[in-house]
């Protein structure tokens, strides 16, 4: 298949880089491509950003079968752009198409266009520490037809929004609560994909949250309320003794490419990284017997986020005196030195645009 290209008339002026916030401003020219059924996904195009035209019947509308992605490209000393582990979040894509009844796509073919797209945007790309330019694939059913069915026809697009520094202050440790009433998603359901349905269902839990003082929910498994699954839109782990802990993966935890990273990492650095069950019991008695020395949420916007203070059911637990350790201070500062080129990338995480 062929990228075509089409001018933009003007471009936009660009905005303060030094305070660019998350997912506020969008670039110059986006990526597109079509679906039909019977033909396949075809017309794969870069075209100036702008509004798409919807009947008021389209599918994704209604019934919500879209799915998305998140990854960043960053500014690399030398002026490359480096783009963190593209083919995992076109493959985790894909697992989220299955789920979703969504039809597959040629994942090398997209990590080509992201590679061109973020080449014909490099002058949106910061260059300050801690600023990337957020890459937002997503795929929405476009038929006009009521009726909870699976979509013929769908659209593929990339927007891309230059965004500031997570910790613009420094690392600082969020305060998080312990749903104990909401869930988000459940074995069976749509929990490991990257679907609209997900983070509909955590917004109600959010903002409960946040009237009482939190910045994020801690989710517990749907059926018991007994085990962790994730904090957030972001996986967790704990350090308990020498030990380093996050919940396996069971059918409603995003499998995220930040986890699955940090986990490679500190196997190879000579932690006991382990993959299961963990309830928030443990958690709690650890903590009562000083044994829990960390607990963190790894993910592409913030890469690591210390946990400072979680609330379950009234009872508050300080973790660490509300400061980052060692082991996520270790996972943030190496990944972000891949991602900027700062450290040696001897895992072959970074493609070049
Ligand atoms: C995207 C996401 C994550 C983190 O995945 P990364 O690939 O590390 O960015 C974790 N949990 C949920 C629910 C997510 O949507």
């Amino acid at each position: 298949m062929e990228l075509r290209f089409e001018k933009a008339e003007k471009l936009k002026e660009k905005p303060d880089m030094n305070n660019l916030g998350f997912g506020q401003y969008f670039t110059d020219y986006m990526f597109v491509m079509d679906y039909k059924e019977g033909k396949g996904w075809y017309d794969p195009r870069i075209v100036p950003y702008g509004p798409i035209e919807m009947d008021p019947s389209c599918m994704v509308l209604h019934y919500g079968q879209t799915v998305f992605e998140g990854l960043k490209a960053y500014k690399g000393e030398n002026g490359e752009i480096l783009l963190f582990r593209p083919e995992k979040n076109m493959a985790r894509l894909n697992i989220s198409n299955e789920r979703m009844c969504i039809p597959q796509f040629d994942e090398a073919f997209m990590v080509e266009a992201i590679r061109k797209l973020v080449k014909t945007e490099e002058d949106w790309i910061p260059s300050l520490p801690g600023t990337s330019l957020y890459i937002r694939p997503f795929i929405i059913a476009t038929d006009s037809k009521l009726g909870v069915h699976p979509g013929t026809t769908y659209k593929f697009i990339i927007v891309l929004s230059p965004v500031g520094s997570y910790y613009p202050q420094g690392v600082k440790p969020v305060d998080i609560y312990v749903e104990d009433v909401y869930c988000r998603a459940v074995k069976g359901g749509t929990g490991f994909a990257k679907t609209a349905a997900n983070y509909a269902a955590s917004l109600k839990a959010q903002k409960v949250a946040e009237e009482k003082g939190y910045t994020q929910v801690l989710w517990l498994d749907a059926i018991e309320k007994k085990y962790v699954e994730e904090v957030g839109t972001m996986n967790v782990f704990f350090v308990i003794d020498n030990e380093v802990i996050t919940p396996e993966l069971n059918g409603s935890i995003l499998a995220g490419i930040t986890r699955m990273s940090a986990i490679e990492l500190l196997k190879d650095a000579g932690y006991r990284v382990s993959e299961r069950k963990i309830s928030i019991q443990e958690v709690y008695t650890a903590a009562s017997e000083g044994r829990l020395n960390e607990a963190f949420g790894t993910g592409t916007a913030a890469v690591i986020s210390p946990i400072g203070e979680f609330c379950w059911d009234g009872v508050k637990l300080p973790v660490n005196n509300g400061e980052i350790g060692p082991v996520a201070a270790k996972i943030y500062d190496t990944i972000t030195g891949i991602q900027s080129g700062r450290i040696e990338d001897k895992y072959g995480w970074i493609t070049k645009a």
